[in-house]
């Protein structure tokens, strides 16, 4: 199937592109030519154009946790030890496998509603494969293990977490990959992640971790005490500081590769960016879930100098609050311009870049998506410019709009229709009934 899509502005974000009136041909799945008058040379292929737009990739949701849509709004001014400790999943407290889907499929709506056409998902049920699959999305979803909890039998339940990865592999499209997830270096032990880091390489998964997110996660690694030792000690768990910084623990156990995305980063030191730059890792920023959890700001400059390879990503529902990426956009604007007291620190293009080809690179898909060049897949958005007035900066116009202004998704040149309402009634329905059943 082959078409041809016409609009006022083209944005390749290629490091070399400038918005310009132009045309992408898309053709089984794939961007076959981005230019200018592809029709007039092609006249017998069908063409939209999209008029007062802007066609660009879609934007890539590179640390999003679908599955926790229904903690939205349920627990205000928690830092984020006491925020897992009432939201997380754990054993022994996970939602039944409906409402889990229910949540993760509302995520998965929303996200692309706003334009998101690829997620870089944690999911500690697994579940949210199948819901982002059925949305058109793509995605890599981590399956996500938490080691500590696992003691000495860790080999064997491993074992388990990956005959359920490899399952969810198979029951999933070619648009879903599934990775793993060893939650933190507070939730899993050494010899879990080192074991993950052995079966990821070997296996070619993609991995993902929450790396530095708190000043309490040092504290924690370091010596043993603080917050998150105090939480872990009241579940039961044991507290065995290694002396290292996470990031050393991390390294330590060989999860310090290409092969990773690492999602927070708050509070490293100037070696360590370099180190986690160098190594080609991913680096996921999430500004709205870092203010709303008083986790800290991201050195995006710092990152940025070291040539990095950052994304952007919402996290969850239950610390972003709206899966809604324009508003991830404009707060990563605002935050590191008021943070250094200079309105130059982050461009709207470069926040357009962490949100498109940046979260492609970060999470290891520049090959495949991120930019609209020939050969890329088909995963292209157009935002509406028709109520922008003359003379609006193209990357400010489009970072100022809406999920509403967005007028085409695509993915794999296929549309998507996201069913946000019909998803939330959904939800709401299970929910309801949840609590009913409870009284
Ligand atoms: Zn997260």
């Amino acid at each position: 199937m082959s078409i041809i899509y016409s609009a006022e502005y083209v944005l390749t974000m290629e490091s070399d592109g400038s918005p310009k009136p132009g045309q992408v041909w898309v053709e089984d799945g794939l961007i076959r030519e981005v230019g200018q008058a592809i029709s007039k040379k092609h006249p017998h292929l069908p063409l939209i154009d999209l008029g007062e737009a802007a066609l660009l990739p879609g934007f890539v949701n590179a640390h999003s946790h679908v599955e926790y849509t229904m903690s939205r709004g349920h627990h205000d001014s928690l830092n984020l030890w006491e925020w897992l400790n009432r939201v997380g999943f754990r054993r022994g407290r996970v939602p039944d496998a409906d409402l889990i889907a229910a949540s993760a499929r509302l995520g998965a709506a929303e996200c692309a509603y706003s334009g998101i056409t690829c997620l870089g998902d944690c999911s500690f049920s697994g579940i949210a494969a199948s819901a982002i699959d059925e949305s058109g999305l793509r995605g890599i979803v981590y399956k996500e293990l938490f080691g500590q909890s696992m003691g000495l039998d860790y080999e064997r339940q491993f074992a388990n977490v990956l005959v359920e990865a490899q399952r969810l592999q198979r029951s999933t499209s070619d648009r879903i990959t599934i990775g793993l997830s060893p939650h933190t270096v507070y939730t899993s032990s050494i010899e879990v992640l080192e074991l993950c880091a052995k079966t990821c390489t070997h296996l070619d998964m993609p991995m993902a971790m929450h790396l530095a997110e708190t000043c309490a996660e040092q504290e924690y690694t370091r010596s043993g005490t603080g917050p998150i030792a105090d939480w872990r000690r009241q579940l039961g768990y044991e507290v065995n500081p290694s002396g290292l910084t996470p990031l050393e623990v991390m390294r330590s156990a060989g999860v310090l590769c290409e092969n990773v995305a690492l999602a927070h980063c708050v509070h490293l030191s100037d070696d360590e960016i370099e180190m986690i730059s160098q190594s080609g890792a991913g680096v996921i920023h999430c500004p709205r879930s870092n203010a709303y959890l008083g986790a800290g700001i991201f050195s995006y400059n710092k990152f940025k100098q070291n040539d990095a390879n950052v994304g952007l990503g919402t996290d969850s529902a239950a610390s972003c609050l709206r899966l809604d990426f324009f508003e991830e956009m404009r707060f990563a604007a605002a935050l590191h311009r008021a943070a250094s007291q200079d309105a130059a620190a982050i461009s709207a293009k470069q926040v357009l870049e962490l949100a498109t080809v940046g979260g492609a690179k970060a999470l290891g898909l520049s090959k495949k998506i991120g930019c609209l060049k020939p050969g890329m897949r088909a995963d292209m958005i157009a935002v509406d410019l028709g109520e922008s007035l003359p003379g609006e900066d193209i990357y400010l116009s489009i970072i100022s709009k809406s999920p509403d202004s967005i007028k085409l998704r695509l993915v794999d040149g296929k549309p998507v229709s996201p069913r946000v309402e019909h998803s939330n009634n959904d939800l709401k329905r299970l929910m309801e009934r949840g609590e009913l059943e409870k009284q």
